[in-house]
């Protein structure tokens, strides 16, 4: 399993993996213990807090598999800088992001040429969750058209 994850980013490392009935669950944390504040650049390694972010990552097997993924809250601890913490960011998903880019770029390919709706039941199917609207949502960002 833990193979799976150095596919997502080699960077990374699987400490738990629990498979329920219809998802699979791996908790994932990144092998880096020194950071880089995204305002000013400067280096940190003071760890603040941690949380873990859901994110929703391709599937496997036609289960929905979701990434509980350890993101550290660092202080910066340059003076000038505007910002007094900052939290940790994921080369694989968007700063808000709910899902990798590398399941982005699968719904999208799925999507364009059928309806939201057909595409959302046909990713069911697969093991990926996602409303139409979300899919339209996505569809227009990326300046396709929404059925
Ligand atoms: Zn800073």
């Amino acid at each position: 399993m833990n193979a799976l994850i150095q596919l997502l980013d080699k960077n990374y490392e699987l400490y738990d993996c629990r498979i329920k009935e219809s998802d699979i669950i791996m908790e994932i944390g990144s092998k880096t213990n020194r950071f880089f504040c995204p305002y000013c650049s400067q280096p940190s390694d003071r760890v603040h807090s941690c949380y873990q972010r859901e994110i929703q990552d391709l599937p496997i097997r036609g289960k929905r598999t979701i990434l509980l993924v350890t993101t550290r809250k660092l202080f910066c601890d340059n003076p000038e800088c505007q910002k007094k913490t900052f939290s940790e960011r994921h080369p694989f998903v968007s700063i808000k992001g709910k899902k990798t880019a590398r399941l982005e770029n699968a719904i999208l390919n799925k999507s364009v040429d059928v309806s939201s709706i057909s595409a959302s039941k046909l990713l069911a199917s697969e093991g990926i969750r996602i409303s139409k609207s979300s899919i339209c949502a996505m569809l227009k960002k990326n300046a396709g058209d929404c059925g």
